[in-house]
């Protein structure tokens, strides 16, 4: 049986090597004549914000530059890019970077057009009046934001990371110019690249998947598995990077037409305590939480379909778990200082997760600690 479902549509994606220089026709489409351009130090040292802004300039549109989002973003990350946007004058937003400018963004736009602090959009669908037009231009292959309504942003006093969504605050289009991810470090492309496989691999097997957001998840994986060796490797070619950023922004799609499960649930606690960025802690946790899924005859269906499509030879005899864990080993992460120590105020923190009920196998506190043992055990011997 098919089961009944309303997807929620992509943004416009406009694909291709060398693509950034549809970003003025992108603008005009969009009915904007002047932007606001939010982004990091690191895109402006990489030469793409420069390149960006030449291209908007030639075309006669003037650009505001926010170049200081910061990983995981706060509240007031979040109203210190709306008062710089403040003090200027512009009718479209352009993000220019990886997931925390695009959050970065997508938040400013929350609070220029409606108003208030952060914490008043959290959950979905809060913000009632109209928001700017927004463009997303994603330099790295990782979060899918540029495909969501949702900003993640945490808040001050309690450190919360907030999904704060409304169908508003998507990109009207998002640009995905596989070159601009060549200047990102290789650690980077890692965390990121992981990142998006786990987005593929638990959108699938979520309870909230559905038929839409199925065929986002396995086109998702079969562009990442593809190129997601060569990345561990240190040497993706140019099609490999293309690979990568499409599937980043199909596992996007995938997510926001259903859900993620235990990996990101209990990857959270991991990163909030033990300061673990994002990708490395879904990584560790990945292939434990699909070991514990597979025992879910569905789930298992859908890894073992996932299986067949592993395209490289050298691979295709090991099963899925298997393969996953082996990238993740060649991944060669540090091992996590005191967080063995930790497990039970970790899994309990995993309980608390959103994420967690949308797992297509139960979990209990006592679950999340074998969970965390199991991965911790191997921590650091790969
Ligand atoms: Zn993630």
């Amino acid at each position: 049986m098919i089961e009944p479902f309303a997807s929620r549509p992509a943004p416009k994606l406009v694909f291709g090597p060398g693509s950034l220089k549809e970003l003025p026709a992108c603008v005009r489409e969009v009915g904007g004549s002047a932007i606001f351009l939010v982004s990091d130090t690191g895109i402006v040292r990489a030469g793409h914000v420069e390149r960006a802004r030449q291209f908007l300039e030639d075309a006669g549109i003037p650009v505001a530059l926010h170049d200081h989002s910061h990983e995981n973003p706060t509240e007031a990350d979040a109203a210190a890019c709306r008062d710089v946007a403040l003090r200027h004058t512009f009718d479209c937003i352009v993000a220019l970077g990886g997931g925390s400018s695009m959050d970065t963004a997508k938040a400013g736009n929350f609070l220029l057009t409606n108003g208030g602090a952060m914490r008043d959009y959290h959950g979905y669908g809060k913000a009632t009046k109209p928001m700017l037009p927004f463009i997303a231009i994603p330099t790295t292959s990782g979060t899918g934001s540029e495909c969501q309504s949702y900003a993640l942003v945490s808040r001050d006093d309690t450190h919360e990371k907030m999904a704060c969504g409304d169908p508003k605050a998507k990109a009207r289009i998002a640009i995905l110019d596989p070159e601009l991810t060549e200047t990102q470090p290789r650690s980077v492309a890692i965390l990121t690249g992981l990142d998006a496989l786990a987005h593929a691999l638990e959108s699938a097997v979520s309870t909230k998947r559905n038929t839409i957001s199925s065929l986002y998840s396995e086109a998702a994986f079969r562009h990442l598995s593809v190129a997601i060796g060569a990345v561990i490797a240190g040497s993706p070619s140019h099609d490999d990077r293309a690979h990568m950023q499409l599937g980043a922004a199909f596992a996007g799609l995938a997510i926001e037409n259903s859900m993620l499960g235990a990996a990101h649930a209990s990857a959270n606690p991991l990163t909030a305590r033990h300061n673990v960025t994002h990708g490395h802690a879904v990584a560790l946790m990945l292939p434990h939480v699909m070991r514990y899924n597979r025992e879910v005859p569905a789930a298992a269906a859908i890894y073992a379909r996932y299986s067949t499509a592993l395209a490289d030879a050298r691979v295709s005899t090991l099963r899925l778990i298997d393969w996953v864990h082996e990238l993740v080993a060649h991944s060669a992460f540090p091992a996590i200082a005191g967080a063995a120590d930790d497990v039970v105020v970790l899994a309990q923190g995993a309980t608390q997760q959103w994420t967690s009920q949308f797992n297509p196998r139960p979990l209990q506190a006592d679950d999340y600690v074998a969970l965390y043992r199991r991965a911790l055990a191997n921590d650091g011997s790969a």
